[in-house]
């Protein structure tokens, strides 16, 4: 898609206190500096002064749960699973999920996350959503056997593989996506891994959520979940762990050697009240890649990336007793992808990197006069965000998303269709 769109030039944004100008081409940034014009023929934006700052990665969502806001939300894990959430996804048909991603997109551009990792039924669905939305993703179909059907989970994994491959020329690549160690056996999972290697694809898999995941873990496979994942050839470079709340640090040192993606998702792990957050000091410490995810919004319930980059600030503070543990600058990082190579890789505003990118709102009263870093953290929520371009197509532009109304009726439509409202 980014090949069709046409240069876009935004002057007079405000770059760490420096006005500049800012070129994409091809869905890249082609210039960024001082010196930036605009060329005949590009599409122009005239940011005002307004604050320019990459757009955020969502490491960790089920972007079609939408549906599933509000409903249910007062049990304990399994309980929401298994009475609330499992039954009525039984009944999920694709255009279910497709309008309750499309839902999800409008709410993550609105908030300026223009890059997700996705784990839903129907991912074809999910990905013709992202497609339509002009965001990217990288999107798989949950694999689950945990009451037998293993070599029919196989043949959808592959199904749905091929499905998603002629999406990657639309910003959405694809991925085998585990749902746990729980629900997913042995074989299944080293044949994940095979099958990962094979097609060069990434896994995604929930981990160590809850102490006692751990606990069954080690009870049925004697090691704790990391070092059973790598066992079963799971723990790679291309591989995204949602949650790690439990991980020791002998865990966190192999996630660490192997390469993996831990992503914390503070808000989910609170709603759920699992007692615990990812330990990221000590994860740091190993040198283990970090990202930071909303979870889907049925255990969440939003999809604003800006306002858990709070809550993921303050339980780390809290929880280490150290209000020096993140500084804001490096919470940013994490929140824009620039803490892990696979969720975002190193500064995201250089040439050369895809235009993902926003200009915030200059009459918000959350800018204060101090660092841009710490009133990002601290003071905004994704109500900030004026405009969000993704890979250089404008998606928003004074905080309005192009047809959001009817994607609200009609996500809301499905939901009333699944009993959900
Ligand atoms: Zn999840």
């Amino acid at each position: 898609m980014s090949a069709e769109v046409p240069p876009l030039t935004v002057l007079g944004a405000s770059l760490d206190g420096e006005a500049v100008g800012l070129r994409c081409e091809q869905g890249r940034i082609a210039a960024l500096g001082p010196e930036v014009v605009a060329e005949p023929g590009d599409t122009t934006i005239d940011a005002g002064g307004a604050p320019l700052v990459a757009a955020l990665v969502n490491g960790h969502t089920h972007a079609a749960m939408t549906l599933f806001r509000g409903y249910g939300g007062d049990l304990p894990l399994m309980r929401w699973l298994r009475e609330k959430i499992w039954p009525v996804e039984a009944g999920l048909e694709p255009e279910d999920v497709y309008w309750g991603a499309r839902l999800a997109c409008v709410e993550m551009i609105r908030t300026g996350t223009t890059r997700f990792w996705d784990m839903y039924w129907h991912p074809e669905a999910t990905a013709r959503a992202v497609r339509d939305s002009g965001l990217g993703a990288t999107v798989g179909g949950p694999l689950f056997d945990a009451e037998g059907g293993t070599q029919e989970m196989q043949a959808t994994a592959l199904e749905n593989l091929d499905a998603l491959a002629p999406y990657s020329e639309t910003g959405v690549a694809p991925a085998l996506a585990p749902h746990s160690i729980y629900t997913v056996s042995r074989d299944l999972l080293r044949w994940t891994a095979e099958t990962a290697t094979e097609r060069g694809v990434p896994v995604q898999i929930h981990l160590s959520e809850t102490e006692q995941e751990v606990e069954d873990c080690f009870e049925a496979h004697g090691v704790r979940p990391a070092h059973y994942l790598d066992q079963v050839g799971l723990l790679g470079e291309r591989t995204v762990l949602a949650h790690g709340v439990w991980l020791d640090r002998g865990e966190l040192e192999l996630i660490a050697e192997r390469g993996a993606t831990v992503v914390a998702n503070p808000v989910a792990n609170m709603k759920l009240a699992v007692g615990g957050v990812l330990p990221y000091p000590a994860a740091r410490e190993a040198g283990v890649a970090v990202g930071l995810g909303t979870d889907g919004a049925g255990s969440n319930d939003s999809l604003d990336l800006l306002a858990d980059l709070k809550f993921f600030a303050l339980t780390q503070r809290h929880a280490s007793g150290d209000p020096t543990v993140l500084p804001a600058r490096e919470a940013w990082a994490v929140a824009t992808g620039g803490a892990s190579a696979l969720l975002g890789g190193g500064p995201r505003l250089e040439a050369g990197s895809p235009a993902d990118f926003l200009l915030l709102r200059r009459d918000s009263h959350e800018l204060g006069l101090g660092d841009l870093h710490s009133d990002l953290v601290y003071a905004a929520s994704g109500s900030i965000v004026d405009t969000t371009v993704a890979g250089g197509r404008v998606l928003m532009r004074g905080g309005e998303v192009e047809g959001a109304g009817e994607v609200v009726a009609a996500a809301a439509e499905r939901a009333r269709r699944l009993g959900l409202a």
